[in-house]
């Protein structure tokens, strides 16, 4: 993955830390790569948004899950409607098992 400055857009090799055509800091973060946002199959509980963003982020997915439902009672609603989003927009893992998926209609 290309890193770029972010003050003049210079292409710079990955693990550069400064720019080295105006010498801007390049963040740390832009070298680190998650995982691909997807819900697993395995290992989820109700439709695997908590387990979705606990891998994508590197978060422990026992304290997302706890923040989670604690969400639930505490924030009005909206972490329950940011819930349905994820099941929603949060594509599902891909298996890959032959002829099974998608399953016919
Ligand atoms: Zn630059």
């Amino acid at each position: 993955m290309a890193v770029f400055c972010h003050q003049c857009g210079a292409g710079l090799p990955p693990s550069a830390r400064f720019c080295s055509r105006c010498g801007a800091v390049i963040p740390v973060t832009q070298s680190m790569p998650g995982q691909p946002l997807v819900r697993p199959i395995a290992g989820r509980q109700i439709a695997g948004v908590c387990l979705a963003l606990a891998q994508a982020n590197g978060w422990d997915v026992a304290v997302v899950r706890i923040v989670t439902v604690l969400g639930f009672f505490f924030s009005g609603g909206f972490v329950g409607i940011a819930y349905l989003a994820g099941w929603i927009g949060i594509p599902e893992e891909k298996l890959p098992l032959p002829g099974e998926y998608p399953p016919k209609v």
